[in-house]
C-alpha cells in the first residue's frame, strides 16, 4: 500500500442551468483560456522557428553545424507573460485567472509529451472543437474555497458567481477544482474534482447474485426485479421520429442543422438518464451487500435482432459492470464475475439438478423436476451466480 491510498480524486458530474448572464460569462472564460493558449502556443513557435533558420544556414553552407537550442516551453514563464499582457488587456483580467493558468499548463503538458516524442506537436485550439471547456481551481481562504457548493442546488464558480445545477448526489471530500464543459448542443456541465479519504468500508453481511436481463434490467437472488425507466422507450420513439425527420432534411441546409441539434439533444437526454440509472441502482447495490456476484455479461447474446431497445441494454450492461467494479473498489467490497459457461438459468438453485428444458428462453417458470421447488428463471438464475461467485471466492482465498 501506498501513501497515496489515504486519500485519491473523485469526479462528480452535474448538468449545469446558469442564466444568460452566466451563460456569456462561462463562453467567454473558455474564449479567453482558448486565446491564452493560442498566444502562448504561437510564441513558441516563434522561438522554435529560429532552429529552422538556422538549419537552413546549414544546408546553404552558411554555417557549420546547427547549434541552435531553442527554448522549451515553459507554464511559469508563460504566465509571468501571460500577467504582465493581462495589464494592458483588460478583458483578459474579466475571467478566473486560475482558468488561464490552467490552459497554460495544459500547453505545458502537451509540451512535454511532444518532447518526450509521446505525442504530436501541440496544435491550436479551434472555436469548431466539439467540447469546449475550462478549469478552474479551487482557492482557499480561511478555510472557504473559491467552489463550493451552497443552497443545495448551487454552486459558486470563480467570477461566474452562484450557478444552479442539478445536484444528483452529494460531493463529499475537499474541493479541488472544477471543469466547465459546453456541449454541441449548448448545454452546460460541470465536473467538480475533489480529494477524498478512502471511506470507511461499511461490512454488510448480505450478499447478491445480479442477473441480467432483457425483460428486467437485473434480477436479483433476493428476488428484486429492477426495470428499465419507461422514460428509455419513450426517448427511444422520440429518437426514431428525430432522425426520420432529419434524414428529410437538405444536408447543410438550415433546418438540417436545427435537427441535427434536436436529435443530438435527444442523445443526450437518453445518455443522461441512463448514467442517473445506473448511478442509481449500483450505489444501491454497493451499499447493500459485501458480495456482488454477477454474469460476464460481454456473452450474454440473448437477442440478435438488433433493434435499439438492444443496443441500449448493451451499452447498460458494459456501462453498469464498469461502474460496479469502479464502486465496489471504492467501499471495499467484493465483485465475483462468474464464467459465462456456468449454466446459471438451467440448474436447480435449490438441488443442483440440471433441466435442459429451460433452455427456452419463453419458460419464465418452472418447478424442478428432482425436489419439486418452483422457480421464478431469473431469480434462480441470479441465485446460481450468487452460489457460484462464493464458491469461485472461497477458493481464491
Ligand atoms: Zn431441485
Amino acid at each position: 500500500m501506498t501513501e497515496n491510498n489515504t486519500t485519491y480524486h473523485k469526479g462528480f458530474k452535474f448538468r449545469l442551468y446558469p442564466t444568460e448572464e452566466q451563460a456569456t460569462q462561462i463562453n467567454r472564460t473558455i474564449g479567453c483560456c482558448r486565446y491564452s493558449y493560442n498566444v502562448a502556443l504561437r510564441k513558441q513557435k516563434e522561438k522554435d522557428l529560429l532552429w529552422w533558420i538556422t538549419e537552413e544556414m546549414v544546408q546553404n553552407g552558411q554555417l557549420l553545424s546547427n547549434e541552435w537550442k531553442g527554448p522549451r516551453y515553459n507554464a511559469n514563464a508563460s504566465m509571468k507573460e501571460n500577467t504582465a499582457f493581462k495589464k494592458i488587456t483588460s478583458w483578459l483580467k474579466e475571467v478566473d485567472s486560475t482558468a488561464i493558468q490552467n490552459a497554460l499548463q495544459h500547453l505545458g503538458e502537451a509540451y512535454n509529451a511532444y518532447y518526450k516524442k509521446e505525442k504530436g506537436k501541440p496544435k491550436f485550439k479551434s472555436k469548431k472543437n466539439e467540447m469546449q471547456s475550462y478549469t478552474s481551481k479551487c482557492n482557499y481562504n480561511k478555510g472557504v474555497g473559491t467552489i463550493r457548493i451552497v443552497e443545495e442546488n448551487y454552486i459558486t464558480l470563480p467570477k461566474v458567481g452562484k450557478v444552479r445545477f442539478a445536484k444528483s448526489r452529494e460531493v463529499t471530500g475537499r474541493i479541488i477544482g472544477a471543469t466547465v464543459r459546453r456541449t454541441p448542443s449548448g448545454k452546460y456541465f460541470v465536473s467538480v474534482l475533489a480529494e477524498v479519504g478512502k471511506e470507511p468500508t461499511q461490512i454488510s453481511m448480505f450478499q447478491t447474485g445480479v442477473d441480467v436481463g432483457l425483460k428486467a434490467f437485473v434480477t436479483l437472488s433476493d428476488g428484486t426485479v429492477i426495470h428499465n425507466p419507461k422514460f428509455f422507450y419513450r426517448v427511444e420513439e422520440k429518437m426514431k421520429k428525430e432522425q426520420r425527420i432529419l434524414s428529410r432534411r437538405v444536408i447543410g441546409s438550415r433546418n438540417w442543422w436545427k435537427q441535427k441539434k434536436k436529435v443530438a439533444r435527444t442523445h443526450e437526454k437518453m445518455a443522461n438518464a441512463r448514467e442517473d440509472f445506473l448511478q442509481k441502482i449500483t450505489t444501491m447495490l454497493v451499499h447493500e451487500n459485501q458480495v456482488i456476484s454477477m454474469e460476464d455479461i460481454r456473452v450474454k447474446n440473448l437477442l440478435k435482432n438488433g433493434n435499439l431497445a438492444k443496443a441500449i441494454s448493451d451499452v447498460s450492461w458494459a456501462e453498469f459492470r464498469r461502474i460496479l467494479t469502479y464502486k465496489c473498489e471504492w467501499y471495499g467490497k467484493e465483485l465475483v464475475v462468474v464464467g459465462s459457461n456456468y449454466a446459471s438459468s438451467q440448474l436447480c438453485s435449490q438441488c443442483g439438478f440440471k433441466n435442459k428444458k429451460t433452455k427456452n428462453l419463453a419458460i419464465r417458470e418452472w418447478q424442478c423436476p428432482s425436489c419439486q421447488t418452483k422457480h421464478d428463471r431469473d431469480q434462480n438464475a441470479a441465485k446460481n451466480i450468487l452460489a457460484e461467485g462464493l464458491r469461485i471466492l472461497s477458493k481464491s482465498e
